[in-house]
């Protein structure tokens, strides 16, 4: 995925990777601008269509961003200090982070997987704002939808641009990761195949599809 104000520089990437799924080595500076470009068409997308859909008033989050899981001083939530190679919604503080080594490990597979973990914990904020009558039964697949929902809608908008292979994409690196990340763990989140099947209905039937 990437964003339209960064074509020519993804034109260069695509250029400069000779072969699908080859990419050049992953730069810091490369990470950095998929997260901000990830919270950038999220958080937009959500701002400029939350009253296309519900009544509720919208809160959007605060993004506190990355932090380092080993680290002694990383941020907490409701007392509890964040968890490592976690990404996470904190109701108590209304925001959300992701630890940066769960993001790089991730990016090694590809940039979909940073989309996919913001739009996802944005859902969890979405929930967060909606009454409990509109909530699924499995919030995690929700969020997925929502995940979904907003980085189709963003496309929609031109705000983004999905690349061939996107889906595919996160759908091999939630395989890869599955069970070795709590944001992976099929216990909390639902098998690969029930995440991606929330997903995508998300991409295709955009945000009614994801409340009851
Ligand atoms: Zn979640």
């Amino acid at each position: 995925m990437r964003s339209r104000l960064r074509l020519i520089p993804a034109l260069v990437l695509v250029l400069a990777s000779i072969g699908f799924g080859a990419r050049p080595a992953t730069a810091a500076e490369d990470i950095q601008g998929d997260i901000r470009t990830a919270v950038s068409v999220t958080r937009a997308f959500w701002a400029s269509h939350w009253y296309d859909y519900f009544r509720v008033r919208y809160l959007p989050p605060r993004v506190l961003g990355g932090y380092n899981g080993y680290s002694p001083n990383r941020p907490a939530c409701g007392g509890q200090p964040l968890r490592p190679y976690n990404a996470g919604y904190c109701a108590a503080g209304h925001y959300i982070a992701w630890d940066v080594n769960l993001m790089r490990l991730g990016y090694e597979y590809g940039d979909g997987w940073i989309y996919h973990v913001i739009a996802h914990e944005w859902g969890h904020a979405v929930q967060a704002n909606l009454p409990p009558g509109l909530h699924w039964g499995r919030l995690e697949l929700q969020a997925d939808c929502f995940a979904g929902a907003a980085l189709q809608g963003a496309a929609d908008d031109g705000a983004l641009v999905w690349e061939r292979g996107d889906t595919a994409e996160i759908q091999r690196i939630l395989r890869l990761l599955s069970g070795d990340t709590p944001w992976t763990r099929p216990g909390d989140h639902g098998s690969v195949s029930q995440r991606m099947w929330a997903f995508r209905l998300g991409v295709r039937g955009g945000v009614p599809a994801c409340v009851p």
